[in-house]
């Protein structure tokens, strides 16, 4: 990119080309704009944590002959300290995120098998809040790309479900294939989200309701994690929810076509 600007600079060629320069300009100031704005976001959400851990230590410690507070104050601290761990570990995933390479290092994916270990992986906090998860349909072929980053796609999207639906309810995970496309669909029904928050749960950090995020352990990364999986696949997450409906984030990957060897061996020799 520098060396596109010093060769424009010194021979102009044509509005087109000063056009374009313009418009290079415009997208690294705006990629150093969001970087920026990221670490800003990271330090802001950092510091409550950690702020709270060092003021509960300081409470134990002048509290120290009264067991029960110091009790209640180490329970705080023990929530404080998985909040903490939880967002150290979306942040590592979204920076692994930026440097993986899902074209070059993918291979076929059964997704049938990566949204059923999804869902076995949520099954004790839906059951300590007596969430019943209903599993149905396939898709019919694979997907290219990397499993562990499309497990953690639809493991965020289970477990948001799971967090946001009320106790007793039900989360319906379905699968199919719909015009070459592999359909994973998570509905809950929770809350619902509104029409103008639908266009801003994806970004990072954002929450509709903060408190609410962090009561339930939500790191509000998790949604941007989610898009930013399912684009590097090629694929489309949308949602569709009304307040006081629940919600349905749906996601659509390209499939695979079937392989010649795989249609030669479904065919039972005559
Ligand atoms: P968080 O860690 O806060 O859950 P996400 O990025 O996963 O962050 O989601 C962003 C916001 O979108 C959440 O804070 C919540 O307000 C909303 N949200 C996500 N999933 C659901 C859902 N299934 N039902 C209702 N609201 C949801």
């Amino acid at each position: 990119q520098g060396t596109i600007i010093v060769q424009v600079r010194v021979a102009p060629i044509g509005d087109e080309y000063i056009l374009l320069l313009a418009d290079d300009r415009t997208e690294i100031t705006r990629t150093e704009a969001m970087r920026t704005d990221f670490v800003a976001n990271v330090s802001h959400e950092l510091k409550t944590p950690v702020g709270a851990l060092s003021l509960l230590a300081e409470a134990i410690e002048e509290a120290a002959d009264d067991e029960v507070a110091v009790r209640r104050f180490a329970k705080r601290m023990e929530k404080e300290s998985k909040r903490l761990s939880a967002l150290v570990q979306d942040i590592i995933e979204l920076s692994r995120l930026q440097s993986a390479d899902v074209v070059q290092s993918g291979e076929a994916v059964d997704l049938n098998a990566v949204v059923a270990e999804a869902v076995d992986r949520n099954r004790l906090p839906a059951e300590s809040k007596d969430i019943k998860i209903v599993v149905g349909g396939k898709v019919d072929n694979e997907v290219y790309g990397d499993a562990d980053l499309l497990m953690t796609a639809l493991r965020n999207l289970i477990d948001n479900a799971i967090r946001y639906a009320p106790e007793g309810s039900t989360v319906g995970v379905g699968m199919r294939t719909r015009d070459g496309l592999a359909t994973v669909s998570v509905t809950d029904q929770g809350p619902g989200i509104s029409q103008d928050e639908q266009d801003r749960i994806f970004e990072r950090f954002y929450r509709i309701d903060a408190a609410r995020s962090r009561q339930t352990g939500g790191t509000g990364l998790g949604l941007s994690i989610v898009k930013h999986v399912i684009s590097q696949h090629g694929g489309e997450i949308s949602v569709w929810s009304q307040p006081g409906q629940g919600s349905t984030f749906t996601v659509r990957l390209p499939e695979m076509e079937q392989s010649d060897s795989e249609d030669e061996a479904g065919v039972e020799p005559a």
